[in-house]
């Protein structure tokens, strides 16, 4: 059993272990370590010295992903992959991502310090580009385990001029192997991450942490309102075709649809461009952008439904024309149901009953979705204090690391538990 007392020092070494992590910066102000850099080595190097201190083996796989071992009781057995990613934004926090790779590598740790072996072995990842930053393609070293390499990301450039096929040479690896990095889907039992909420429920319903129910599904469109610019002075209100009013408009109704489907729907508008944009003219033509989204694709697709119809109307009404470009659609992806419930009962077992489950969506992306593709995967999350995320004080409280890791352990404890279950059926039908 994971006593308390070692879950409470193998989270305060998890987070000098973050502090450490926070050094490999490419920023003197802040935390930034993008895909390729020498950043991503050192994260990669000293990760790769943690696991192999925690009792695995260890190696970096075609496009940069850090991986260890913890074998299982028998040699070849199925194996359970746990992490997250070690990538990062500019000036960003400590634990987004990391949190993840490290309390896998604790867990190990506590596995390794028991003697104990289980019947599947425990693969821990640190992923090598979740974020994008640098060359704008996000969860390349999960989209590449699950198959989903794509040959023509070695001509993206990043802002220096610099290819992704470059890049991975200096860095060591070989572009024409990236493909290999597909993972055999075979033999994993499946994939989990521990991953800070980076939002603001846990924190307001005052629990520590949650079981992540599904990853939502986003889409994302340009709307556009097109009038008819004129003088702010001669031009009276009632002969006015103002783009922008409509757009005004139009964003609170998008406002107000998304607060009455309620739920986990959320819709933002985060830009607005507006043209000529001179204070003595009225707008003629405005620009908004639109994201929505929600963990059923019934639900989100219905909202961008509802949106139109209201769009159509308030162009007609001011006299607009009115047009869409949808620029990005991900389907969303659901938590395996199995896991959830392990993690469930994990969580009643590490609070002895006295903190509800509580069970969420992610309205952001997580490697986790791309994994999904190939095994069942879950996620918990961890409080996210002020719901701050991609900032430097992106924080954590040390009690839900603890925390963390005690429900980590409980839901090994009951996975080994099913295993060797199934593994007597298994021989008895046999
Ligand atoms: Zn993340």
């Amino acid at each position: 059993m994971f006593r308390k007392l070692d879950s409470h020092r193998a989270a305060k070494r998890l987070l000098n272990r973050c502090e450490t992590l926070a050094g490999f910066s490419a920023l003197d102000d802040g935390i930034l370590r993008a895909y390729l850099t020498p950043q991503h080595a050192q994260a990669n190097a000293q990760v790769g010295e943690w696991m192999i201190a925690a009792g695995m083996t260890t190696w970096q796989d075609q496009v940069g992903n850090q991986w260890g071992r913890y074998e299982g009781c028998l040699k070849g057995a199925p194996k359970l992959i746990i992490g997250s990613h070690l990538d990062t934004v500019p000036y960003a926090g400590r634990y987004d991502g990391i949190l993840g790779v490290l309390a896998a590598i604790e867990l190990v740790s506590q596995l390794n310090a028991e003697n104990r072996r289980l019947p599947f072995a425990i693969e821990v990842v640190g992923f090598c580009d979740e974020e994008g930053t640098r060359f704008g393609t996000t969860l390349i070293g999960s989209k590449a385990l699950a198959g989903q390499w794509q040959d023509d990301w070695l001509a993206i450039e990043d802002d220096q001029g610099t290819s992704m096929y470059d890049a991975l040479i200096a860095f060591g690896l070989d572009p024409r192997q990236c493909i290999n990095a597909r993972l055999n889907p075979e033999n994993i039992l499946g994939f989990w991450e521990l991953h800070i909420e980076q939002g603001p429920v846990l924190e307001a319903e005052d629990l520590p942490l949650g079981v992540v129910t599904g990853i939502a599904g986003a889409k994302r469109s340009m709307i556009q309102l097109k009038g008819q610019a004129g003088h702010a002075g001669t031009t009276p209100m009632h002969l006015r075709r103002d783009s922008l009013t409509g757009a005004a408009e139009l964003t609170l109704a998008i406002e107000r649809i998304a607060r009455d489907i309620g739920g986990d729907l959320v819709a933002t508008v985060g830009q607005v461009f507006s043209k000529p944009g001179a204070v003595n003219v009225i707008a003629g033509q405005t620009i908004l952008s639109l994201d929505v989204r929600s963990q059923s694709d019934v639900v989100r697709d219905k909202a961008v439904e509802q949106i139109n119809d209201i769009a159509e109307a308030i162009a007609g009404r001011r006299s607009l024309e009115l047009s869409w470009n949808h620029t990005h659609q991900a389907p969303a992806v659901l938590c395996n149901a199995k896991y959830q419930a392990v993690f469930s009962s994990a969580i009643e077992q590490a609070f002895e009953n006295k903190v509800p489950v509580r069970r969420l969506p992610s309205g952001a992306g997580h490697d986790a979705m791309a994994l999904a593709e190939i095994c069942p995967m879950a996620m918990l999350f961890l409080r996210s204090p002020r719901g701050l995320s991609h900032h430097p004080d992106e924080a954590v409280i040390p009690e839900d690391v603890a925390s963390g890791l005690s429900v980590l352990y409980q839901a090994i404890n009951k996975l080994e538990l099913d295993c060797s279950q199934d593994l007597v059926s298994n021989s008895l039908v046999s």
